[in-house]
C-alpha cells in the first residue's frame, strides 16, 4: 500500500469472492489501512459451481455482501469457458443472476471473460441496460467495438505491454478516451519489466506509461482520464442520462 502510494495511486478497487472467508480477511486489514480502497464482490465464474441448486440464495447473499463492503460494483462475474471450472449453464445462470441483481441496486459490473465472447454478449444484451467494464480486456477490435456498443467500459492490464500483445495495442490506441479504464489484475499478470513478479497496485503506472505512448499522451493525461473514468464509472451510482446504445 505505501508503495501504490507512493506511485502516486490515490485509491484502489479491490475485487472480492463472495463466501471467500480468507479473502474477506485480507481485504478487512487492507480496508483498515487504507480508506479510499473500494471493494467490488461477486461470484466468479470460476466459483459458479457452488451455487447449483442454490441459485435462489445468491440475490440475498450478494446484496448483504455489497452493503456490507460498500461496494461500488458487483464483478468479477462472467464466464470462463478457458478453464471450465464450473459448469457453462451454471455459469450462465450465475452470471444472469448477478446481472439481475446489479440492475436493481444500479451497481455497474466488472466482467471476466474468456473464450465466451458470444455467450457473455448475448447475456449481457438480455439482460437489460447494466453498466460496466470489461475488465483485463485480452479481446481483439471487434470485441472492443462490440463492447463499445453496449455502453461499457474497457480495461487494459499489463498484458499491454507483453512483446507479442500487438492486438491488444492497437485496441489500447483504438478505445475512446472516456471508455478506457487501467488496471493491474494483481497478483496475476505483472508488465515489462516485473514479469515474472508477484503484481501489485504501484505497477498500474507501467500500463499508463505503455499506453500513453501508443496513444500520444502523456502518461499524467492519462492517468487523469482514467481516474476521472473510474469515478464516472464505480462512484456515479447512478444511470447515465445519455442513454446507452442498444
Ligand atoms: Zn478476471
Amino acid at each position: 500500500m505505501s508503495r501504490a502510494r507512493d506511485a502516486g495511486l490515490s485509491a484502489s478497487l479491490c475485487i472480492l469472492s463472495l463466501g471467500d472467508v480468507k479473502e474477506a480477511d485480507a481485504a478487512a486489514r487492507v480496508r483498515g489501512l487504507w480508506p479510499d480502497v473500494r471493494f467490488s464482490i461477486g461470484i466468479h465464474p470460476h466459483n459458479a459451481g457452488q451455487f447449483e441448486g442454490r441459485l435462489g440464495e445468491i440475490g440475498s447473499a450478494l446484496r448483504q455482501a455489497t452493503a456490507d463492503w460498500s461496494a461500488v460494483a458487483i464483478g468479477e462475474i462472467g464466464l470462463d469457458y478457458h478453464y471450465d471450472f464450473s459448469p457453462r449453464p451454471i455459469q450462465q445462470a450465475v452470471f444472469r443472476q448477478q446481472l439481475t441483481l446489479a440492475l436493481e441496486l444500479a451497481l455497474p459490473v466488472v466482467i471476466h471473460t474468456r473464450e465466451a465472447t458470444e455467450d457473455t454478449f448475448a447475456i449481457l444484451r438480455e439482460a437489460g441496460p447494466v453498466r460496466g467494464v470489461f475488465h483485463c480486456f485480452t479481446g481483439d477490435l471487434a470485441m472492443a467495438q462490440a463492447a463499445l456498443e453496449i455502453g461499457f467500459y474497457i480495461s487494459l492490464a499489463g498484458i499491454v505491454t507483453f512483446p507479442r500483445a500487438e492486438s491488444l495495442r492497437e485496441v489500447a490506441a483504438f478505445v475512446p478516451a472516456d471508455k478506457l479504464l487501467i488496471e493491474t489484475d494483481s497478483p496475476y499478470l505483472a508488465p515489462v519489466p516485473y514479469r515474472g513478479k508477484r503484481n501489485e497496485p504501484a505497477y498500474v503506472g507501467r500500463v499508463a506509461e505503455t499506453i500513453a505512448a501508443l496513444r500520444g499522451v502523456t502518461a499524467a493525461e492519462l492517468r487523469a482520464r482514467t481516474a476521472q473514468n473510474f469515478d464516472a464509472l464505480f462512484l456515479a451510482n447512478c444511470f447515465p442520462s445519455n442513454g446507452l446504445a442498444r
